[in-house]
This record gives structure tokens, C-alpha cells and sequence, in this order.
């Protein structure tokens, strides 16, 4: 996901193994997760914090599982870090050929559009409404035949599933959906360091070996301008800000990579 590199070790770091693999969680990951999932000062509800926290730690694990077990099936011995902005599966023998890379890249937001699918499987056999539209206005509640339904925005669309009774759950599947689709597919940007870069990266120079980086490299800037231009537009300061931040980063990247092969 994104995060460039390794953080040094803290005596707060937090170690276990699934799976075989070794994870390591940083203290900044509670910490930068907290503030994301606090909506604002003075909106400080400890049970929805609490349930954003526990979502974001399982979805970006499972994330990166994706990631990990793509890296051992192509015969390395990967681990993973937790860290302010995400997740990290590094390998440091690791098959680095395109089309390794590119499964790699992938499988991480592949697992979490699996777990959102287990999700909605799961509260469809419950027997309760689960969908998407593409804005709160487009659902045709006569149709539904359920006397409500809660959205969750995705922005450009909207999940909606009819509420269960306990405000915990209904706060766990909201926060499940934006983290495992939502975060999912903005990952799939084009943009580097997200996994959409890597893919773009892969694909690029599979088809042009010379030019590919550069390439891939000015697609991510252009496409990084235009999310943060389309996130100001939709009064998402965060977004911009960061879509921002990335397309200067990209941009810094391209230039110096441009001067190297001058
Ligand atoms: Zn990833």
C-alpha cells in the first residue's frame, strides 16, 4: 500500500505471525489510524473509533496477505509491516520479473474486494438488502420494500444495506466497505507508490522496456493532478492534499530519473 520503506524498529512495535509470515506493527499505525477514523474535533465517539480501528487493522492486513502469499508463491520469504499510512509486504528474494510483480501488485486489493464479497455474501444470506447506486437519490427504496437503509458514500458512488439492530455491526459494515472497496480502488490508481503505480509500472515497461518508467512515471503525475483537482471539487481537502502531495512526489521522481538517463 503506501509506504516507500521499512521504519525503523520502536519498543512499541507490536510482532506475531499468521500464516507463517511475520507482521510487525508500528505504534504509528494505532496512532495515524485513530486521527483518520476521528471525525473532526470534538467528534470523538470511543465505540465507532474503536470499530474503525479494529476494521482498518484487519482490512490492511488482509491486504497485504494478498500481497505476502503472492510473494510466496513465487518462491519468496515475504513479511509484513504496519505503518502510519498502510501497509507494507516486503520480500527480499523475491521473483522480480514483470509478471510476478504485477500479481503481487494486484493481489493486495484483490483480497480486500474478496473480503468485501464474503461481507456482502454474507449479509445477503442474512436475508437483509445490501446494493450500490450511484448516489443516495438513485435508490429506489419502493422497490427495496425495507423501511430504510443506510449509505455509505464511495465517491462517484454509494453502497446502501438495510440496517441491523445492533449500531456496532452497522458501523463495522459501513467501515468494512469504504476500507476493502473504496480504499481498494483508489489503490488501483495509477499513482506511485500505490499499488496502481506498480501495476502501471509492470505494464508500461513490459511493453516499451526503455521508455516504460518515464512513461509510467507521467501518467502517474497527470493522474494524480486530476484526483486532486476532482477531491477540491468534492470539498475532500484530505484527498487533495494527498493526491496532491503524491503528484509532486511522482513529478520529483520523473525529474530525477529524466536526468539520470540525459
Ligand atoms: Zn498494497
Amino acid at each position: 500500500m503506501l509506504l516507500l520503506g521499512e521504519p525503523p524498529a520502536t519498543q512499541a512495535d507490536l510482532h506475531f505471525r499468521i500464516f507463517g509470515i511475520p507482521v510487525r506493527v508500528h505504534p504509528f499505525f494505532w496512532i495515524v489510524t485513530l486521527l483518520l477514523g476521528l471525525g473532526g474535533p470534538g467528534n470523538v465517539e470511543p465505540v465507532r473509533a474503536l470499530v474503525w480501528v479494529i476494521v482498518v487493522f484487519v482490512s490492511i492486513l488482509v491486504h497485504e496477505l494478498g500481497h505476502a502469499f503472492t510473494q510466496r508463491y513465487f518462491g519468496g520469504n515475504p513479511w509484513i509491516t504496519l505503518y502510519s499510512f498502510g501497509g507494507l509486504a516486503s520480500c527480499s528474494d523475491c521473483d522480480r520479473s514483470p509478471r510476478a510483480q504485477l500479481l503481487i501488485a494486484f493481489a493486495g486489493p484483490l483480497a480486500g474486494f474478496i473480503l468485501a464479497g464474503i461481507l456482502i455474501a454474507a449479509i445477503a444470506a442474512s436475508g437483509n438488502v445490501i446494493g450500490f447506486a450511484t448516489s443516495g437519490e438513485q435508490i429506489d427504496m419502493d422497490a427495496l420494500n425495507v423501511p430504510s437503509v443506510l449509505v455509505q458514500s464511495m465517491a462517484g458512488f454509494v453502497a446502501y444495506f438495510q440496517p441491523f439492530q445492533s449500531e456496532v455491526v452497522n458501523n463495522t459494515i459501513g467501515c468494512l466497505l469504504q476500507v476493502n472497496i473504496l480504499w481498494g480502488l483508489i489503490n488501483l490508481l495509477p499513482i506511485y507508490p500505490l499499488d496502481g503505480g506498480q501495476i502501471s509500472r509492470e505494464l508500461f515497461t513490459l511493453r516499451n522496456p526503455r521508455g516504460g518508467i518515464t512513461q509510467s512515471l507521467q501518467l502517474s503525475v497527470g493522474t494524480a493532478v486530476i484526483v486532486a483537482v476532482y477531491a477540491l471539487l468534492n470539498g475532500s481537502l484530505y484527498m487533495c492534499i494527498m493526491f496532491g502531495l503524491l503528484g509532486v512526489g511522482s513529478y520529483q521522481t520523473l525529474q530525477r530519473y529524466q536526468d539520470r538517463w540525459r
